[in-house]
């Protein structure tokens, strides 16, 4: 019996039983696997820890666009930063934004993602997306165009993700929009991390919208999401997905007295 693993802690494990190792590819930034599972379906895997899997992918998705873009109320200009694989794209196309930039700094992740993934990956061939293959905190620190909302779609605080948590690249964020949306990890797991991410956005935007959704496979089965925002941010659309609807948003937004986080 085939089994992988993600070290979560030193002392936590999650395990697939595979069916097949579909992709292994050492690129220059990470070690990319794709893996067939008995019970999540299609995996991948960046540098051992789960980026996606074909059943659950949908809440992180869903979860990571639709708060904002209800915040907005319509989007015509978005920049995500990391979300090679395209689920985040895909999500806000059905907003019908008249471009969406991604900045994604490994080409192998966007390859992998349309071979194995199409129902994400091709969504990166629509002619509204243009693909920058770039270090995403270098791509702002130069870029003077303004979006209406920069999603941070990356991998966790380590390796080429650390530098999308620093206050330097939230400050040259600050310049080009008005809402930012990013993953922020466990509440459980990681809580001095988000701490320390609230109190850099607290230092350039008005409003921090911390909220939480269930995600099987990632460490803890408990995410955080966290917007930061110049305005008051108050629900302006209502449509409803598989897991996001507004009366969702609201409720993930009561966060549990244990997982509250001072900064
Ligand atoms: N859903 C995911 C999670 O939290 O597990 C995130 C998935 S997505 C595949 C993350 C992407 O961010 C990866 O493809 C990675 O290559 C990209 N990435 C990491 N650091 C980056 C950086 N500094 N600039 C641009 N993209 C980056």
């Amino acid at each position: 019996m085939n089994w992988v693993s993600e070290l979560q802690t030193s002392g936590l494990k999650i395990s697939f039983r595979i069916k097949k190792v579909l992709y292994r590819k050492r690129s220059g930034y990470q070690l990319i696997e794709v893996f067939d599972t008995y019970e999540f379906g299609r995996m991948m895997m960046l540098d051992r820890k789960v980026m996606l899997t074909q059943r659950d992918e949908f809440i992180y998705h869903e979860m990571i666009v639709h708060p904002p873009v209800a915040l907005l109320g319509g989007i015509k200009n978005v920049l995500v930063i990391g979300g090679g694989d395209g689920g985040t794209v895909r999500e806000l196309l059905k907003y019908s934004p008249e471009r969406i930039t991604l900045v994604e700094i490994d080409r192998f992740v966007v390859d992998a993602s349309k071979k194995f993934f199409p129902e994400m990956g091709k969504v990166l061939d629509n002619p509204v997306v243009d693909i920058v293959f770039e270090d995403g905190a270098e791509f702002v620190k130069k870029i003077e165009d303004r979006y209406d909302l920069v999603i941070v779609d990356s991998t966790d605080p380590v390796g080429p993700g650390e530098v999308l948590f620093s206050e330097e690249f939230i400050s040259d964020i600050f310049r080009i929009t008005d809402v930012v949306a990013g993953q922020t990890e466990s509440p459980f797991l990681h809580r001095e991390m988000i701490a320390q991410y609230h109190k850099g956005l607290k230092k350039f935007f008005k409003n921090i919208v911390f909220y939480t959704a269930n995600i099987p496979t990632y460490p803890s089965g408990i995410w955080s999401f966290t917007i930061g925002v110049n305005f008051e941010p108050v629900i302006k659309v209502k449509r409803s997905f598989q897991y996001y609807t507004p009366e969702v948003f609201e409720c993930a937004k009561n966060i549990p007295p244990a997982f509250r986080i001072d900064a």
